[in-house]
């Protein structure tokens, strides 16, 4: 989770999530780190294998269906039928995923006594 700020008080934003993970703008070494710690990581292995999955852009999500030539009815997100469905489109952008993030975000609030601002 990404977290700005030390101390009791900490701030959460998107962009301190995406720095946390590694995820854009890093070099190659800065995301083999990414990975390493993924993998050493204390959760179930299936969650691994899921953001794994996300990082290298190999979700089964209907546009790389379509990418690899597999016909879907549509590519728009099946949860909020806005824009096409991608890995950061089903974890980042969707309303929908921002809902389930932020009620995760509000136990993690209880537990750490972190604020977060989207
Ligand atoms: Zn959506």
């Amino acid at each position: 989770m990404g977290v700005e700020g030390r101390g009791k008080e900490s701030v959460y934003t998107v962009k301190s999530g995406y720095l946390r993970l590694g995820v854009g703008g890093g070099s190659e070494g800065e995301n083999d780190t990414v990975f390493k710690k993924l993998w050493k990581s204390k959760v179930v292995p299936s969650a691994q294998v899921t953001a794994w999955r996300m990082l290298v852009n190999k979700l089964t999500t209907k546009a790389n269906l379509e990418k690899r030539g597999i016909r879907v009815e549509s590519s728009m997100c099946s949860l909020c039928g806005m824009v096409e469905e991608t890995s950061t489109h089903m974890f980042f952008e969707c309303i929908f995923a921002w809902v389930l993030w932020s009620q995760c975000y509000g136990w993690a609030c209880k537990m750490y006594s972190i604020t977060i601002h989207c």
